[in-house]
């Protein structure tokens, strides 16, 4: 047979290849394996361990973020400031939501008031005439 590694020819029964030291049919040196690592060459690939998963999911973060956005606009515009290197989708969603988030706060009290002075003035003219 030969080396996986270099290609020398080694023996059949030959745990290591005399050549370059490569392990032949997945033998590792001794004690370099740790007890729980998977068998060497099997089947198995190695999986890293897998982080823990944040219980809020970045979907559910981002849809919070907007809402905040929405009703502090100042929110939207700060995290458009701090998020548009690293997300940039989700700091521009924040930063929409804050602009809508400022008209609806400016112009729902202008058209009430529009609407009081509409009212009054209206109704005051109607009056008087
Ligand atoms: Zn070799």
């Amino acid at each position: 047979m030969f080396c996986k590694a270099c290609g020398h020819e080694i023996p059949n029964d030959a745990a290591f290849c005399p050549s370059c030291g490569a392990p032949v049919n997945g033998a590792t040196p001794a004690g370099t394996v740790p007890p729980n690592a998977p068998p060497a060459g099997g089947q198995y690939g190695y999986v890293p361990p897998v982080p823990p998963v944040t219980p809020v999911s970045y979907e559910d973060a981002d849809t919070l973020l907007k809402v905040a956005s929405f009703f502090i606009p100042m929110v939207g515009i700060i995290l458009y400031a701090i998020d548009r290197d690293k997300k940039p989708v989700s700091a521009k969603a924040c930063l929409k939501m804050g602009v809508i988030g400022l008209v609806v706060w400016f112009a729902v009290p202008l058209l009430i008031w529009l609407f009081a002075v509409f009212l009054i003035f209206g109704v005051g003219a109607v009056a008087m005439a």
